[in-house]
């Protein structure tokens, strides 16, 4: 059956990862409001990148937090990058908020500099192999406990990780013609065990 994937369309690069999922037969339904997470059996969820404090302040206006938060706690898989990883994180090195705090990492945001915070680079991922990496004004791990398992590192820093149900970059996978980080989540979504 098509899988249902729900993709935060509030702010960012939303339409990118909507494209790169309707490449792969995915059925991309954007969430604006809180009736979009109810209406319809969501198989997954993307948290895109774009400017997590204003992400964040609109998810708590337009009342989606706690709905997108009791979800992701119930077990539902969810792809986070570059700002959506920032908002996923119970901890934030260099900022007082914390947004829905739902994986065990400790992310600093903007963690490349400001000005050389964008780049390109072909790193390995793991159980993928080598894949490009867009950074734009990117955050990285700075820690990882419990269950929390590195998927990819870049320059010694964690810059993709995994923990349950939930897949974080700090890269922008969408940006790339490769189609193989989605493909994960969605292998991810088809056994949760993987
Ligand atoms: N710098 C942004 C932030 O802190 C993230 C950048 C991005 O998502 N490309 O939210």
């Amino acid at each position: 059956m098509t899988k249902n994937i729900g993709v935060l369309a509030i702010q960012g690069g939303f339409a990118e990862h909507i494209a790169m999922l309707e490449k792969l037969g995915v059925h991309c339904i954007e969430i604006r409001k809180k009736s979009d997470l109810i209406s319809y059996h969501l198989d997954g969820l993307v948290l895109p990148g774009g400017e997590s404090t204003v992400i964040g302040k609109l998810l708590r206006e337009l009342d989606l937090f706690e709905k997108l938060k009791e979800m992701i706690g119930g077990g539902l898989p969810v792809l986070g990058t570059c700002a959506g990883m920032i908002l996923l994180s119970k901890n934030i090195v260099n900022d007082t908020h914390i947004h829905l705090g739902a994986m065990n990492i400790s992310v600093m945001r903007n963690a490349f500099g400001k000005q050389s915070g964008s780049f390109f680079i072909e790193g390995e991922f793991k159980g993928i192999g080598k894949i490009p990496m867009t950074f734009i004004r990117a955050p990285y791990i700075e820690k990882i406990w419990e269950d929390v398992d590195v998927l990819a590192k870049i320059d010694n820093h964690i810059v993709a990780a995994k923990q349950r149900n939930i897949i974080v970059t700090s890269f922008h996978p969408e940006l790339a013609s490769d189609l193989r980080v989605h493909e994960y989540f969605i292998d991810l979504i088809e056994d949760p065990k993987l």
